[in-house]
């Protein structure tokens, strides 16, 4: 499934990128570090809200209450994880790869009053401290894209109680023009940013019909695979909007030039959101 270069970013690469770009989303975005969720053209939803609606739509299907145990795989700054565990009334273990996401998120859940019920530990996903059997759902919102996705769903898989449920968003290529279609061989999932080719490596991206086939090496059974893209596509033009309004204010808070964010993160002020695809995916354990 995975081409011998398409390693995953490192642990350190993962957390320059987000120490990078963090304050800007927090500024200029929201304390949801994921793409927001539109009902159509005509929606006129915030940031906030839109990224809280996908927060939402993904908690709907964990089918968690209180008494479970959510693991949330690749955390951010724990937003996703403490609107879930005031709306289902759950306790939830957040996972991130860098050190100064895991402070952020335990900030966060203080000030919220929520510390007791949503705990954030450094660890990595595709290797958890865990123990088999240990979580009743598992959330992978938005960062299964850093990872090498078979070892990361293996994992999780693992973690998992038998009848526990994981629900994921991934990006994805879109499908290929009919004529490419008959290309040979698989597609290979090269790590690739969105703007170079040649830029140091962050997220890849796989096929939407990818997906059984990966939910299935894992030992899980699909539920649910449903493409998303036409609702999340306004999120490429407000977050450079939002960084565009929100520079000043940035540079001189922290005294760096916007453009050297958006490089160390790889991103470009110019992002091509036709190249890119998003899906929900659900998936029970046996
Ligand atoms: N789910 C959060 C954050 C999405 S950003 C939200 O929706 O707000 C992607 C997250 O995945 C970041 O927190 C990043 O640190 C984390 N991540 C990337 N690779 C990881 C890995 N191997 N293990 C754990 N977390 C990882």
């Amino acid at each position: 499934m995975t081409s011998p270069s398409a390693v995953p970013p490192t642990a350190h690469q993962m957390a320059d990128f987000y120490d990078a770009l963090g304050p800007l989303l927090r500024m200029s975005w929201s304390d949801n570090f994921h793409l927001g969720y539109w009902e159509g053209p005509g929606d006129g939803s915030s940031p906030q809200e839109a990224t809280d609606r996908f927060t939402d739509l993904l908690v709907s299907r964990l089918g968690v209450g209180a008494g479970d145990v959510v693991l949330d795989a690749g955390c951010g700054i724990g937003s996703p994880a403490l609107r879930l565990a005031s709306l289902t009334g759950a306790r939830v273990v957040g996972i991130t790869i860098s050190r100064q996401q895991v402070e952020q998120a335990r900030e966060l859940a203080r000030e919220a009053g929520m510390a007791e019920r949503v705990e954030f530990r450094y660890a990595d996903a595709m290797d958890t401290p865990f123990e088999a059997e240990s979580f009743d759902a598992v959330l992978a919102f938005e960062s299964i894209v850093h990872m090498e996705r078979p070892t990361a769903l293996r994992e999780m898989a693992r973690v998992l109680k038998p009848g526990g449920r994981l629900v994921l968003t991934d990006v994805f290529q879109p499908q290929p023009q009919e004529e490419e279609a008959t290309d040979a061989g698989p597609f290979d999932p090269a790590f690739a940013t969105i703007r170079e080719e040649d830029s140091p490596d962050m997220t890849s991206f796989v096929r939407l019909d990818d997906w059984p086939g990966l939910v299935s090496d894992a030992g899980l059974v699909l539920d649910e695979l449903t493409d998303v893209t036409r609702n999340v596509e306004q999120t490429f033009a407000r977050m450079l909007d939002g960084f565009l309004d929100h520079r000043r204010e940035f540079e001189s808070r922290y005294g760096v030039r916007l453009e050297q964010v958006l490089d160390s993160a790889k991103l470009s002020a110019q992002p091509n959101p036709a190249s890119v695809g998003c899906l929900v995916m659900a998936a029970t354990k046996p």
